[in-house]
């Protein structure tokens, strides 16, 4: 059986001040839960929110990383300076970083590989446009992501990889994919694995669905088959919301 994972993406929220306090009243709330849970701060939270959660079953996690390990890269945050931190997981490919930032699957799969090189567990976000979707094109859209995402990564190194079904239109919208909708990517992201790697490796992954999940929907998300936890924007934002969906079932 698969674990779940429920990761908090806290985006442009939150001053390290407020992630502290954030970080103080969800850790009593989670503390017994059967479900995995990691938490991705911005750059600058991330040393406070290290100090708390250092021994304590969140997993610290990063938004985004630069993809070379250190020099004339102004403005960026590298994969040393993160593990430095204690960072254990970082978020790639979020449909943010893809349509606001230019990033292409080649720096994404720069950035995969580079993460993976260093040991941390990268959560790897795919997912299509709502035009997209309404060319019949959101499977292919995920599989060209997933393909190009992990080009070069090992069948042994896929252990350290998660995967976050997003779909562009369901980000903060409100609207969800019906669980269904969601099931049918999920399941078919999962036969593209098994051919990319093995039935075994595919069946191992962690496959998150993320876009517009709230306490109100993730029960049904999550009892489909192929769906095993979600990455969450908006509801991660308020301690009591975030322990709701961590502590599910
Ligand atoms: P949302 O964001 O939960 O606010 O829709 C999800 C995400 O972008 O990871």
């Amino acid at each position: 059986m698969r674990d779940y994972l429920i990761a908090g993406n806290w985006k442009m929220n939150k001053t390290p001040s407020e992630a502290k306090e954030l970080v103080k009243e969800i850790l009593p709330l989670v503390k017994d839960s059967t479900t995995k849970v990691a938490v991705a701060p911005s750059f600058v939270a991330i040393p406070a929110v290290a100090e708390l959660v250092k021994g304590t079953n969140v997993i610290l996690a990063a938004q985004n990383m630069a993809d070379d390990e250190e020099g004339a890269f102004t403005g960026e945050t590298s994969v040393l300076m993160l593990k430095d931190l204690g960072v254990e997981m970082v978020i790639l490919g979020h449909s943010e970083r893809r349509s606001i930032y230019k990033e292409s699957n080649e720096t994404i799969n720069k950035k995969v590989k580079l993460a993976l090189k260093h040991d941390l567990t990268v959560d790897l976000c795919i997912g299509e446009t709502l035009e997209e979707r309404e060319a019949g094109k959101a499977e292919a859209v995920c599989f060209e992501q997933l393909e190009k995402g992990l080009a070069g990564v090992s069948e042994a190194e896929l252990a350290n990889i998660v995967i976050a079904y997003e779909p562009v239109w369901a980000i903060g919208t409100g609207k969800t994919a019906s669980p269904e909708d969601a099931e049918a990517v999920h399941k078919a992201c999962r036969g593209k694995l098994a051919e990319m790697y093995s039935a075994a490796a595919a069946d191992k992954i962690i496959i998150q669905y993320g876009g517009s999940v709230k306490p109100a929907n993730v029960k049904e998300l999550m009892a489909m088959e192929n769906i095993d936890g979600g990455l969450i924007g908006g509801a991660s934002l308020t301690a009591d919301s975030f322990a709701a969906l961590v502590n599910f079932n």
